[in-house]
């Protein structure tokens, strides 16, 4: 597909940009472990810079992000090295108001890139209707899942993307630990 006409890449200036971030580079020397021992699922959201509204630095966190901040098998890959390898032990999961994935349906979008593609996705959307139920989902795929082994300390937020502010989701009882 080609791009569309008003559009025009942008990775030399961010090469440029890159130049003056290296001029300034003070990370040298930063463990491979993070320091406060935490992993945060967050959605890709453009909207959300997750070191900014948490207040953490460089070397403090992994931050995994996909569509929605879906707990895929990708997700808890992820999170099994970051436990097993690098040292986590505490899990925050942030989704949004506003979501791109609360403008599909799961049967819908899969349909229409059958229709474009000539295959039907075999992967899960991960299409929601509202966030609170879908960060109550995902921790209970943590909970569910043999795979991550630090399971005390899981928490999820919905961010509003509006005023910054991170609302708790409290888990499902039936999968809390
Ligand atoms: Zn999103």
């Amino acid at each position: 597909m080609p791009n569309t006409p008003d559009f025009s890449p942008n990775t030399d200036d961010l090469l440029s940009n890159n130049a003056q971030f290296v001029a300034q580079f003070q990370d040298a020397g930063l463990a491979l472990v993070p320091q406060r021992h935490l992993a945060i699922v967050a959605c890709m959201d453009s909207r959300m810079d997750i070191f900014q509204m948490l207040g953490l630095h460089h070397g403090d966190a992994h931050i995994i992000r996909n569509a929605g901040g879906a707990v895929t098998d990708d997700v808890v890959r992820s999170l099994v090295i970051s436990q097993r390898q690098l040292k986590t032990q505490e899990i925050i999961l942030i989704h949004h108001t506003n979501c791109g994935l609360q403008s599909i349906t799961d049967d819908g979008f899969k349909n229409e890139i059958e229709k474009d593609c000539g295959i039907k996705p075999w992967w899960a959307t991960e299409a929601f209707a509202d966030p609170y139920q879908d960060v109550r989902q995902s921790m209970a795929r943590l909970q569910n899942s043999p795979f991550i082994v630090y399971k005390d300390h899981i928490r999820g937020f919905v961010y509003d993307v509006e005023t910054g502010i991170l609302h708790e989701v409290e888990p499902d009882s039936r999968h809390s630990a």
